[in-house]
């Protein structure tokens, strides 16, 4: 790294007075970086600045709020809503030193951590105190509490612990004009006033930059029983749902469109157990404390599904190896780059009662549109999230509004949400008024102007 790059202006020679060389990057650790997960987009900003606590952040927020300096904070950069993008306008905060766990408290079921600490790292540190933190995404690595509070992330197991919001009893942010506003509630029970730290939960960093959280922990489950099945039809998808939440345990319950397990067994046969002849692939796993009895109940599911005829063919897996490949199949982003090419992501709410028609008319108005498309569809159906993903050929990026125009107009069809976990961020800013009321547009406007009337935090996000 070039720490020692001089900075280029009066500005960064203050806040350089406040965080050291350590605390500043320009040049190329700068343009190295990508505000993308998938291809690189690097900042525009000349400096990334790294306060290596509260304190330093509330006086350099203080700094850039006097001088009208717009700044966009960064994570681990893993959100796909184009939320961590930063112009030559812009300074960078990224909060990549501030990473302490500070305490993990088994009476209370609490972690107190900085907010640039990574999903994964919070988890290793419960799994020693035989608890867990269940907010888990397939860019756990690098995702940090900060970047997931700011999104209200979801993931994997919102259908059982819900999404980052309820399992965040408190936090403490810096606002726009340097004011650190502690919420760090650690009670299940707090009335006391407005809960505000509600407000910058799923924000995505307009209303004030998240340094510190007190999160809610789980006891950790002992057995895991994955099941991969392979369904017919669309109505067993939904009886199998149903018939799956009578399962306590019920974790996770993931569902593939053909076109998306076509993909993956196309580019990597080994990681598919099944023939990929049927409408629909299910993933549904349960997490709990007893082992015979949570591998019994996943038995009788699937013995039950079978006689009711819900169910094509299925495998099962219960040692971590066999679970760890059975999702391999369902986060193969990796894969769908490769076949895909470039291709538009979407990430939508719909009732899932009319999942299936939802995305049978989103083909076939893609087909009415374009001369040719490819389209996969997958998602975290138990909790009505589909991910769609659309490439028309070697214009897909050029027409990304035509194509964002036909997908969402069938979503407000059928009273869909734009965004269903990944955030509006720059990607999605434009379609927000035609998804939300004038009203709740214009309350939203207000909040930001009482904490942020200048628009110094990511100024181009959201709206
Ligand atoms: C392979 C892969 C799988 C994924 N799976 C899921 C999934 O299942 N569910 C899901 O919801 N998302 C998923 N994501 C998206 C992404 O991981 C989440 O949006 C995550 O919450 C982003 O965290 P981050 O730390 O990387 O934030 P960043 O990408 O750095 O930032 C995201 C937004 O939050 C703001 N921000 C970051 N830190 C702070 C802070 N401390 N205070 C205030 N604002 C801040 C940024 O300015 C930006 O607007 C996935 C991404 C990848 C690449």
């Amino acid at each position: 790294m070039t720490d020692m790059v001089p900075p280029p202006s009066p500005l960064l020679d203050r806040i350089m007075a406040i965080v050291g060389p350590r605390g500043i990057l320009t040049g190329e650790d700068v343009t190295a970086r990508s505000c993308d997960p998938f291809r690189h987009v690097p900042p525009g900003s000349p400096a990334i600045i790294r306060p290596a606590s509260s304190e330093e952040l509330s006086r350099i927020l203080a700094l850039c709020h006097d001088a009208g300096q717009p700044v966009v904070t960064h994570g681990g950069r893993t959100g796909v809503a184009g939320g961590a993008m930063a112009g030559t306008d812009d300074l960078v905060v990224s909060l990549e030193r501030m990473t302490k766990i500070i305490e993990i408290d088994p009476v209370t079921q609490t972690a107190i951590v900085e907010a640039g600490v990574t999903i994964e790292a919070v988890q290793n540190a419960a799994a020693e105190h035989g608890l867990l933190y269940p907010i888990d995404l397939g860019s756990k690595g690098s995702a940090t509490v900060g970047g997931t509070i700011a999104t209200n992330a979801g993931g994997n197991r919102v259908l059982r612990w819900g999404m980052t919001r309820p399992n965040v009893l408190g936090l403490e942010a810096v606002l726009a004009d340097g004011t650190i506003v502690d919420l760090m509630n650690r009670f299940l029970k707090n009335n006391t006033g407005y809960d505000l730290k509600q407000l910058f939960i799923g924000s995505e960093g307009t209303l004030g930059i998240v340094t510190r959280a007190v999160l809610r922990l789980a006891p950790l489950p002992t057995t895991q029983n994955v099941a991969f099945i392979a369904v017919p039809d669309y109505s067993s998808v939904l009886e199998l749902l149903t018939s799956a939440r009578s399962m306590q345990q019920l974790s996770a319950f993931e569902v593939m469109w053909r076109d998306y397990y076509a993909v993956i067994a196309k580019h990597d046969p080994q990681r598919c157990p099944l023939a990929a002849d049927q409408k629909y692939y299910v993933l549904v796993e349960t997490m709990g404390m007893d082992e015979t009895a949570d591998e019994q109940a996943m038995q009788g599911f699937l013995e039950k599904a079978f006689e009711d005829g819900l169910i094509a063919d299925a495998v099962t897996a219960s040692s971590l190896k066999q679970v760890q490949d059975l999702w391999r199949i369902r986060e193969g982003s990796e894969l769908l780059v490769k076949e895909m090419g470039p291709f538009i992501s979407f990430d939508i709410s719909v009732d899932i009662r009319r999942a299936e028609e939802f995305v049978d008319t989103v083909y076939h108005q893609l087909d009415a549109q374009f001369s040719f498309f490819k389209a996969i569809s997958f998602g975290h159906l138990g909790d009505s999230n589909i991910h769609i993903g659309v490439h028309i050929g070697p214009d897909t990026i050029a027409r990304e509004a035509e194509i964002e125009d036909v997908v969402y107009g069938v979503v407000r069809q059928f009273g869909g949400a734009l965004t269903a976990e990944h955030g509006i961020g720059t990607a999605k800013r434009d379609h927000l008024p035609s998804h939300i009321t004038a009203q709740a547009l214009e309350t939203m406007v207000r909040i930001r102007n009482a904490l942020d009337a200048e628009r110094i935090l990511n100024r181009k996000m959201m709206f």
